[in-house]
């Protein structure tokens, strides 16, 4: 079977390096709050270029704590709108209405699944503060318009960088494009962990630092509380794991360049529509967390694929708008994140997908 993504394969590869930096750090008797977090940090920051990085315990956390962190501020007030993608994973949602915040959905644009920036101003009020892009399947998304709306309007740019580690708008990386951003190291995130782990990255020195007394309980000093903080902290042997992996990010990135180019320039059948990249190999915009193609018949295409052994998901089937969880917004329309949502279809792409898996996954297709 040709699984949708081989984990134990993808870090079989760092395996000894890997292990090595465990048993120190089991051996060595500290665990949390320690100097490999910091070096995680250190080395996060000047990947992505940003002044702070905060190791967070995932990525549910970094988006959640930025909204909190900008509310100790002052600069978000509950009650407040934050423009948000409609087809976003949950997780974005969450993380406004988590912290009593509104959120504004807008649709996407059918050819890039990312944000319809020029459907965003049309959705401002006096009420909106923020507006959380997300680079959704691993492609960028910004524009010099989106910058100038947001200071026009005086918005915070919030990135959700989960799925984009390593894409670049510009020559800038994400997480650098906005205010602040939010990393998932979920194990099937491009940058896995061996469990759960996050990070915040930012410019914003105070923002930083808020963040950071957040994720330990509001606390700067020991036993003496600031805020009513949460405990979201990333641990030693996580920041030792991502440390290593960090290194052979961009490595890693233009592997499942050359997965996606291949699956560009080799699926050939008019019921499956490609998504639309230009430069593929050289293009650093996207770093192909996803590979999403979109069918008409999509649930029997998927049925096809797995009768011959082709692991396939969807990202996904239920918009946040549609779920149980906001039956609150269960009224509102979104007419093309609704069409995409029973369209898109994610093929199995990572750096260790074989030559051999790869021709196979598209003689399948083609031949559907
Ligand atoms: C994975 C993901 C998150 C959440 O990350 P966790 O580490 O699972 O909490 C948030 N946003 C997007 C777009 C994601 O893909």
């Amino acid at each position: 079977m040709i699984k949708f993504l081989d984990l134990q394969k993808i870090n079989l590869q760092f395996q000894k390096e890997i292990e090595e930096e465990i048993i120190k750090v089991y051996r060595s008797g500290w665990y949390l709050l320690g100097e490999k977090v910091r070096e995680f940090e250190n080395n996060l920051a000047k990947y992505i270029g940003v002044q702070e990085t905060v190791g967070v315990a995932n990525g549910l956390d970094s988006l959640r704590l930025i909204l909190k962190g900008y509310k100790e501020l002052g600069v978000i007030n509950e009650g407040d709108e934050v423009i948000v993608p409609a087809n976003t994973y949950i997780a974005s949602v969450l993380a406004i209405s988590e912290n009593g915040l509104i959120p504004i959905f807008v649709e996407p644009d059918e050819q890039t699944f990312n944000i319809d920036i020029s459907k965003i101003e049309e959705k401002i009020t006096s009420k909106t503060k923020a507006i959380m892009i997300v680079h959704l399947y691993g492609q960028a998304i910004f524009s010099n318009e989106l910058k100038l709306l947001a200071q026009k309007n005086n918005l915070k740019i919030i990135e959700d960088n989960a799925q984009a580690i390593g894409a670049e708008w510009n020559g800038i990386k994400t997480g650098n494009l906005g205010d602040a951003a939010g990393f998932s190291f979920y194990p099937g995130k491009n940058l896995g962990a061996l469990g759960d782990a996050g990070a915040v990255s930012t410019n914003d020195a105070d923002l930083a630092q808020t963040i950071r007394t957040l994720a330990n309980y509001g606390s700067e000093k020991k036993y003496i509380n600031k805020y009513r903080g949460l405990n979201s902290r990333l641990d030693e042997i996580q920041a030792v794991v991502l440390n290593t992996k960090l290194k052979y990010n961009d490595q890693e990135n233009q592997k499942r360049r050359a997965v996606a180019n291949y699956y560009l320039n080799n699926i050939k059948n008019a019921r499956i529509e490609l998504p639309k990249i230009e430069n593929c190999i050289q293009n650093k915009q996207h770093v192909w967390h996803l590979f999403v193609i979109r069918c008409k018949q999509r649930d029997e295409l998927q049925e096809y694929l797995t009768k011959n052994n082709i692991q396939t998901l969807v990202h996904y089937p239920i918009p946040p708008h549609k779920q149980e969880a906001y039956s609150n917004y269960n009224h509102l329309h979104f007419p093309i994140t609704e069409k995409l949502s029973k369209e898109i279809l994610s093929l199995p792409i990572s750096a260790v997908l074989h030559q051999d898996e790869i021709k196979k996954v598209v003689k399948i297709l083609n031949d559907y």
